[in-house]
Order: structure tokens, then sequence, then C-alpha cells
């Protein structure tokens, strides 16, 4: 079995309308891009911050500024298509309650609970008009990072953890923490192994600046320690971006010896043997 869960029909750039890609041909494209290499379960999962209802967690700007969508609409859409339907829903610090509820209001596959803006204000680790960077310590940066992705694992609200390491994301474009970096994974491990939640592989980090998988090597075989079942994703925004360099995914878990992936309907979990690359 592979998977492809962490998927967008729509590209993140300004001026992309709902109404040009959530269309049963665009479906087709992600579905014909699966099936020539081998990806059996295929879900999207679309930004909360697109959606109307998203404005109950946060008023951040970038959200204030794009969450227009209907949330029932796009379910609806996804539900008449073979995907499975998921969302990728930030963690917000405070909002646990109002987050919850807004799940659980949809009948959803599962929940790609994610980290993109860390400590206080707007400022996002992988964000070039919220940069956190400016100027910021990596340590601290890095410690503000796994703090909140902690967090995340241990409100219960998600299923699936996504891109781990994020904070890498710009690589050597920005300052790097010196020395072992388990200083930094270790509390969110542990959040982790006590969540019970699933960790998602992601290719995404090989079209970034960093160029690797998200997580660090490191940082996955933690998470094999601690008992952490895997969920497998590219985060493709576009069609050709589905199941981007799986073989380098599915050789790295082999690496790691992890042979089954998650699987998910219903928002139940299941595993299912690690599948190999084809085409
Ligand atoms: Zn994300
Ligand atoms: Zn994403």
């Amino acid at each position: 079995m592979l998977t492809d869960y962490h998927l967008h029909l729509r590209p993140d750039e300004a001026g992309t309308t709902y109404e040009r890609y959530f269309t049963s041909e665009n479906v087709e494209r992600y579905l014909a891009a699966a099936r020539e290499r081998g990806i059996e379960e295929l879900g999207v999962s679309e930004h909360v911050y697109r959606f109307a209802a998203a404005l109950d967690l946060w008023s951040h700007p970038l959200w204030v500024e794009n969450a227009v969508d209907d949330l029932d609409a796009y379910c609806e859409f996804v539900r008449s298509t073979p995907l499975r339907l998921g969302i990728e829903c930030d963690y917000v610090p405070g909002a646990e309650e109002r987050t919850e509820t807004l799940l659980a209001a949809h009948d959803l596959d599962y929940v790609v609970g994610s980290v993109h803006f860390v400590g206080d204000g707007d400022a996002a680790v992988d964000h070039d008009g919220f940069d956190v960077w400016n100027g910021a310590d990596a340590d601290e940066v890095w410690s503000r990072y796994f703090d909140a992705f902690g967090r995340c694992a241990r409100s219960g609200l998600f299923d699936i953890l996504a891109h781990p390491d994020l904070v890498k994301v710009w690589g050597r474009d920005r300052p790097a923490p010196e020395g072992d970096l388990r200083r930094f994974y270790e509390p969110a491990i542990e959040a982790i192994a006590e969540s019970g939640i699933a960790v998602e592989i992601s290719t995404a980090g090989l079209r970034k600046p960093v160029g690797e998988l998200y997580p660090a090597r490191g940082f996955a075989e933690l998470c094999v320690e601690a008992g952490a079942p895997f969920a497998l994703s590219s985060d493709a925004h576009l069609p050709e971006q589905v199941g981007f360099e799986y073989d380098r995914a599915v050789e790295f878990l082999d690496a790691i010896g992890v042979g089954e992936i998650c699987v998910f309907e219903q928002r139940r979990r299941s595993l299912a043997p690690l599948g190999s690359r084809v085409g």
C-alpha cells in the first residue's frame, strides 16, 4: 500500500479560485498521477484557513485574507469523488475547543495537524510574508517550533502530525542550531508517544530549499523507538507532485525499519504493509 493523504487541489498562490480547482477534471488529474505511481489511497487535505469557518479559530491576517471558501461545500465536493476527505488544520494554541467543534461538525476521514506559526504574534517558520527569522536566534526558533509541535500532538485534535521538522525548510538560507538536535526533538517525541498520533513522512521538503524529507532521520528514528505509526504524503499542490520522490520515502522507511503505513477512514486508523513505488 502507498498513500498520499496530504494533498492540496489548489496551489497556495493568491488569485487561485475554488471554482477553478475543485472540479472533477482536476481530481481526475490527481487520480491519474496516483495510478501511474502505484498509489492506491489518495486524500485531499485543504488548508483550514481557506475556509470562512477558520475565522472562528484565529484572525491571523493571512487567514482573514484567504478564508472565503465554504467548508461544507468542500466536504460535499470531495465526497462526490473517489478521494478520502481530510483537512490540514493548524494547531492554534488557546483555540482547542473551537477547533474540536469545527472538526467534529464535519464527516472527515482524517485531520492533518500542522504547525507553521510559532510563538507570539503572526510569525511563521515557512512564510516569507510573516517570517519568524528576522534576526531571530536559531535555538530560540527551533525550541518554539518543537514546543508548539509537541502541543499539537498532545492536543488530541488531529490524526496525523504534518511535516515534523518544517522549521528546517529554508536550509542554509536561515540560521540553524549547532550540535545534537535531539535536545529539540525529545519533548516533541514524548508528546508523540503519549498521544499515539501518526507521524507524517513528507516528501515536500525535497522540493524546498532544505532538499530533505520531513522529518530528518534522527527524528524519525526516535519516533520508531517511541512506537509511533507513520503516514506517507507528498503535500502536493499540483497533480504532477502526487507521490513526488516516493522512491526516496520508501527507501527511508525501509532503512529505519518501518514496514507499515497508516490508512484512514472516518477518523479510524489501520495499518497496511508499505508498498513499493511502481512506474
Ligand atoms: Zn503545512
Ligand atoms: Zn499542506
